[in-house]
């Protein structure tokens, strides 16, 4: 299988913690006109043209993501989907189709239409169920519209994912336990929960050097993850990546396939590539010159490409694999890396399962961290991977 994933760059305005590339619609706007979206959705079916013979196998899960595509009008998704489909023709057997959307976009008559697109997973940003914690984060929408966009996606789509942000500045343990109560009420098919990153030139990150704001404590943001997966396991959600649950059966494939090594197509400013083996692809994050080349009359190929060495497999491999619930395959890491690297990993293994941060899965066939090792995870994983 293989998956696709679109990048939308645009954004109303840029939320204060957010390190993704994306532009404002206002920026956009001075670049490339009012019709930037068109022009961008034209741009990015031309991308596909132009790479289509890197898709080899049948396309099960197609992720719009970004930025924000719901600033997108559905009409314009739709031709995105169709032209996708159109141009990738049998290999289109698409079965998760996931967009991205944040609440103050989300009403009834837009979650119709991109229903009636094709789109059959909705991932909502939604971040904090507290009105000043939104307001801190620069995010445009409110707890209650954010409570009413999960709902009625949830009556109209099915399968809905909620995106909550912990350890977010002035968050108390109350107000984030509040937020789970208001997650928990509403009940959705999955779950991505972060601790609040301070990434490179984000507005957070400057505020926290000129000292305007404080970082949570960890041992409060430890608090939180616990809380978090306490709550979560309590309702019944499969706690089935570090940052990811979702009730039984209603795992993201899109993002699993992240985690498990299987080839996608990213498409876009900005969109990263993997083919499944060693090359992986990063087009740049620039909007003005992706839509420029890709809609004159020849584009040129703009991505670059990185050629992973066997270190850096072996890292990605148990970067990625052990924040699965599932764990690393040993017999596929021997494969791939050696008996000797597979008896090297055991042996450093060894010491984190002494004290209980890492276990063997019942028949042995995988490494994962344990139950009680969850917070460990970074510690063990950056430890695993020699870095
Ligand atoms: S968090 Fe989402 S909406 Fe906010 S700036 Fe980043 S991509 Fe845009």
């Amino acid at each position: 299988m293989a998956g696709i994933y679109i990048h939308i760059p645009f954004c109303e305005r840029k939320c204060l913690y957010c390190g993704f590339y994306s532009v404002s619609r206002r920026f956009a706007c001075s670049r490339l006109g009012e019709n930037f979206a068109a022009q961008y959705v034209k741009a990015l079916l031309r991308e596909l043209e132009q790479r289509l013979h890197e898709i080899a196998e049948p396309v099960l899960t197609l992720y719009i993501g970004g930025g924000t595509p719901t600033l997108m009008p559905a009409d314009m998704l739709k031709q995105l989907s169709d032209g996708i489909r159109e141009r990738i023709g049998a290999l289109w057997q698409v079965e998760e189709f996931t967009l991205e959307a944040n609440p103050e976009q989300a009403d009834g008559e837009a979650i119709t239409a991109w229903k009636a697109a094709g789109v059959n997973r909705l991932s909502l940003g939604v971040q904090s169920f507290s009105d000043p914690e939104l307001k801190v984060c620069g995010r445009r929408h409110s707890a209650a519209e954010a409570i009413a966009a999960a709902q009625t996606a949830i009556g109209e789509i099915g399968n809905v994912s909620l995106d909550l942000i912990f350890g977010l500045p002035g968050q108390s343990l109350a107000s984030w336990e509040s937020s789970l109560d208001k997650l928990i009420a509403i009940r959705p098919a999955h779950v991505s929960a972060y601790a609040l990153m301070y990434d490179e030139g984000t507005a957070f990150t400057r505020q926290l050097e000129a000292g305007t704001i404080k970082e949570t404590p960890d041992e409060t943001t430890e608090k939180m993850y616990q809380l978090l997966t306490e709550r979560l396991a309590e309702e019944g959600y499969e706690h089935y990546e570090v940052s990811n649950f979702s009730l039984p059966g209603l795992r993201s494939r899109h993002n699993s396939s992240y985690w498990t090594g299987v080839p996608y197509i990213g498409l876009g400013a900005g969109a990263h590539s993997y083919d499944g083996t060693r090359v992986r692809r990063a087009n740049p994050t620039d909007l003005e010159s992706y839509v420029k080349n890709f809609l004159a009359e020849v584009p040129n190929q703009i991505y670059s490409e990185e050629i992973l060495s066997d270190t850096e497999l072996r890292e990605e491999m148990i970067m990625t694999r052990l924040r699965t619930r599932e764990g690393l395959p040993l017999a596929l890491y021997a494969n791939m890396f050696g008996a000797e690297a597979r008896s090297v990993l055991e042996k450093d293994a060894a010491v984190w399962i002494k004290r209980g941060a890492v276990e063997y899965s019942s028949d042995r066939s995988h490494l994962r961290i344990a139950p009680a090792g969850v917070l460990l995870s970074d510690a063990v994983i950056l430890s695993l991977a020699n870095f």
